[in-house]
């Protein structure tokens, strides 16, 4: 689980985990002792409070998987500088990101091969809980036009199918 967790970023360690067998969170942290300013670089040390985030990740041994990762606030040293208070980053994670890269990847890779309406469906059974408009956001971006033109045709399906 160690190893599951450090190819999203090496400095993060495992904290615990819960599993019933059928899904798996893990909380995970980063072990980074130094923390620097993004706005004027200066090292911090003065930890304000954490903040956990929620992941949803690919599978880990058939179950599927929440990280819950957490992420330190931090006091700027620096009396001169603008940013009183940031946040830790990860280089894996986008912004507000509520996915890692390597479950958009895995979904992408998924509905390339079903067609799309049934997406959904297929992703919860096995692989996590994705709703049709995230999943709608994750093809939409997609460079992928097909996937895209493939996705439109199957929520005009949807919609006409329900009236
Ligand atoms: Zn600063």
């Amino acid at each position: 689980m160690e190893d599951f967790v450090k190819q999203l970023d090496p400095t993060l360690d495992v904290i615990r985990s819960e599993s019933d067998g059928e899904s798996l969170t893990i909380y995970v942290a980063s072990n980074r002792p130094d923390l620097y300013c993004p706005v004027c670089g200066q090292r911090s040390k003065r930890q304000h409070c954490t903040q956990d985030r929620t992941l949803q990740d690919v599978p880990f041994e058939g179950m599927k998987t929440r990280i819950v990762l957490r992420s330190r606030k931090m006091d700027c040293a620096n009396p001169d500088c603008t940013c009183k208070c940031f946040s830790e980053t990860f280089d894996f994670l986008q912004y507000k990101s509520r996915m890692t890269p390597r479950l958009i990847n895995l979904i992408r890779e998924k509905v390339r091969d079903v067609p799309p309406y049934k997406a959904a469906v297929i992703l919860r059974k096995e692989t996590a809980d994705v709703g049709k408009s995230t999943l709608y956001n994750l093809l939409h971006r997609d460079e992928d036009l097909d996937l895209q033109l493939q996705l439109e045709e199957s929520i005009f399906y949807r919609q006409n199918s329900d009236i």
